[in-house]
C-alpha cells in the first residue's frame, strides 16, 4: 500500500508544487478566499467526490471578523479577474468561502474527516531578490496579501490526500470528508463550520500544520500540543473633539482612556492555575496635533492555557476597558472578532498516529511531545468532536523554515508538501482499516 501511494504522490509531485506556488501567488486572507476555495472545488469535484459549498457548511451568524461588505465584494471581483473557476466561486460570494468534498466508498467504515486550512495573512511579501517567492516569480501580486503560514501548502496538501484517495477508493471503507476552512487567521472560521454542522458526522477528525515547532523534513509531531484559548477584541473608545488650547475642559480625550487601558491590560494580575497572554497589537487614535482626540481604536487579543484561564483574563480585561473609558468620560464598545477554545488531541488516536508514522518510510522521527504553543481555531473542531466522545489530532509536518510563521520572510521547504500528503493518506488508508 505505501509504494502505491508513494508512487501516486510521485507523479503528483509537480503538480502540487505548481498549486501551492499558484495559490501564493494570489494570496487570499480571511473569508476572501474566493479563487482558493473556487479551484480546490474543481480538482476536487473532478476527482470524484461530492462538494458541499459555500453557505451549506458555513453558519452565516457564526463568522467572526468579517470584512466589510464592500471589501467582501471588491475582492470577489479580483478573484474573478485572477482566473477563480467560474462555475464553482458563485457559491462563495459574500465571505462563504468554505466546502467540503466527500468521498463516499460505499462500503460500511468509518467517517474520518481532515480539515485543511486555505487563507494568508494580512501582510505585503518583501520584494527582496533572497526571498525565494520572489525570486522564483510567485510573490503575491495582491497587496497586503500573503501566505506566511503556510496554508497554501496546507491546501496542496489536502489536494494531494484527495488524489491519492480518489485513486484508491477500491482499498478504503466508509468516508472520507475533506473540510476546506476559511478564516483561521484571527481564529474565526472553524466556529461556523461547526455551527453548520460540519463535524456532526465525523467518527474521527485531523488536523494539519507545517513547521510549527519541528524544523525538519520528515520529523511528525502529533499530541501534548498546548493550544491556548483566545479571544480577539476590536475596542473603539469615542469622546467628544475640543481646541486642545482654547478649550480643553470641553473635550473627552479617548486616545488618554486607550492609553489607561493598554497599561491596565498589561497589568492584568495574572491566575495561579496557569500561563496566559495579552497583547494590545494596534492602538490608532487622533487627527490633529491641537484637537482633544475622540476616537481610539485597538485590537487587542487574550490567551489562556485553559479556557477557564482565557475567561478569567476575559472578565478582567472587560473592567480596565470599562475603568479606563469612566476615567475620562467616553463612550466605549468591544466586538468579539476572534476566538478559539483550549484542547488537546485525544491520547489513543495520538498512539495509533505514532505507530502509522512510524511505520512509514518517509518518516525519520515522529514526535509525541511536540514543542508547540499557540493558537488554532481547530480547537473548536476538536471540542466538538470531544463532545460526542469522537477522537480528534493535530499533526505537524517539519520543514525547515526562512523566518517563523507571520513573518514577512517566512518560507518553508516545498519538499514537505508531498511527504505531508503521503503519510496524511497512508494514515487515513491505515486509520479507515483498523478503525474500531
Ligand atoms: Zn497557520
Amino acid at each position: 500500500m505505501t509504494d502505491l501511494v508513494a508512487k501516486i504522490i510521485a507523479e503528483q509531485k509537480e503538480s502540487l508544487i505548481e498549486l501551492r506556488r499558484d495559490l501564493h501567488r494570489h494570496a487570499e486572507p480571511a473569508w476572501v478566499e474566493y479563487r482558493t476555495a473556487s479551484i480546490a472545488a474543481r480538482k476536487l469535484s473532478d476527482l470524484g467526490y461530492e462538494l458541499k459549498l459555500g453557505r451549506e457548511v458555513i453558519d452565516e451568524n457564526s463568522r467572526m471578523g468579517l470584512p466589510s461588505a464592500a471589501v467582501l465584494e471588491k475582492e470577489y471581483e479580483r478573484a474573478k479577474e485572477q482566473g477563480a473557476d467560474p462555475d464553482y466561486l458563485p457559491h462563495f460570494r459574500g465571505g462563504f468561502t468554505g466546502l467540503t468534498a466527500t468521498l463516499d466508498t460505499g462500503r460500511p467504515g468509518p467517517v474520518i474527516g481532515l480539515r485543511f486550512d486555505i487563507d494568508a495573512n494580512d501582510l505585503t511579501e518583501p520584494a527582496g531578490r533572497d526571498h525565494v517567492p520572489t525570486q522564483q516569480g510567485f510573490a503575491s501580486v495582491n497587496e497586503g496579501a500573503m501566505h506566511a503560514c503556510g496554508h497554501d501548502a496546507h491546501a496542496a496538501i489536502g489536494i494531494g490526500v484527495a488524489t491519492v484517495l480518489a485513486n484508491l477508493k477500491d482499498r478504503l471503507s466508509g468516508k472520507v470528508k475533506f473540510i476546506f476552512q476559511p478564516a483561521e487567521e484571527g481564529v474565526r472560521g472553524a466556529k461556523s463550520m461547526v455551527a453548520a454542522g460540519v463535524t456532526d458526522d465525523l467518527d474521527l477528525l485531523l488536523g494539519l500544520h507545517i513547521g510549527f515547532g519541528v524544523d525538519q523534513l520528515g520529523v511528525f509531531a502529533c499530541g501534548n500540543e498546548q493550544f491556548l484559548a483566545t479571544t480577539k477584541y476590536d475596542v473603539t473608545f469615542t469622546g467628544v473633539p475640543a481646541h486642545a488650547g482654547s478649550t480643553p475642559d470641553e473635550g473627552k480625550n479617548a486616545l488618554l482612556a486607550a492609553a489607561l487601558a493598554v497599561t491596565g491590560l498589561y497589568g492584568i494580575a495574572r491566575h495561579k492555575a496557569g500561563s496566559s497572554r495579552i497583547n494590545v497589537g494596534v492602538l490608532k487614535s487622533g487627527s490633529g496635533r491641537n484637537i482633544i482626540p475622540d476616537l481610539a481604536e485597538m485590537k487587542i487579543e487574550i490567551r489562556g492555557e485553559t479556557t477557564e484561564i482565557n475567561n478569567y483574563m476575559v472578565g478582567k480585561a472587560l473592567s480596565v476597558l470599562e475603568g479606563a473609558a469612566r476615567m475620562q468620560e467616553v463612550e466605549y464598545s468591544t466586538e468579539e472578532v476572534g476566538g478559539a477554545p483550549a484542547s488537546v488531541s485525544t491520547p489513543e488516536l495520538v498512539s495509533k498516529l505514532e505507530k502509522i508514522g512510524t511505520a512509514h518510510p518517509g518518516v525519520r522521527q515522529f514526535l509525541t511531545e511536540s514543542p508547540f504553543a499557540g493558537s488554532e481555531d481547530f480547537t473548536y473542531m476538536m471540542q466538538a468532536m470531544d463532545k460526542r466522545n469522537k477522537p480528534s489530532a493535530y499533526l505537524i509536518a517539519g520543514t525547515p523554515l526562512k523566518s517563523g510563521h507571520h513573518k514577512r520572510d517566512f518560507d518553508f521547504d516545498e519538499e514537505v508538501i508531498p511527504l505531508a500528503a503521503d503519510v496524511v493518506a497512508s494514515a487515513v488508508l491505515d486509520l479507515a482499516g483498523n478503525y474500531k
